[in-house]
């Protein structure tokens, strides 16, 4: 897994959220860059990073269904993971 923090502080065009930091379970040596894909962490509207490492909102439709899958199945675990922690509190 890497984590790191991002040099851009874009904001979620959803929640107005900074999002500084990202995380990548699948590469060790993972650096966003435009055209990558996130979830924000406070709302968890997908997004797409574009020029001037910004942030847009993305509509899943845009995507091959096997990546609208597993987006949404992404969705559906950070969902459930955030709701366990606010349930433990
Ligand atoms: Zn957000």
């Amino acid at each position: 897994m890497n984590i790191g923090k991002l040099d851009a502080k874009p904001k979620c065009p959803q929640c107005g959220e900074t999002l500084d930091g990202f995380a990548c379970v699948t590469d060790p040596d993972f650096v966003p860059d435009v055209g990558c894909l996130t979830v924000c962490s406070y709302c968890f509207t997908p997004l797409e990073f574009v020029e001037g490492m910004k942030l847009r909102r993305l509509n899943i439709a845009e995507l091959p269904e096997d990546a609208q899958h597993d987006i949404r199945s992404a969705l559906r675990i950070a969902r459930a993971v955030e709701h366990m922690k606010r349930s433990e509190n």
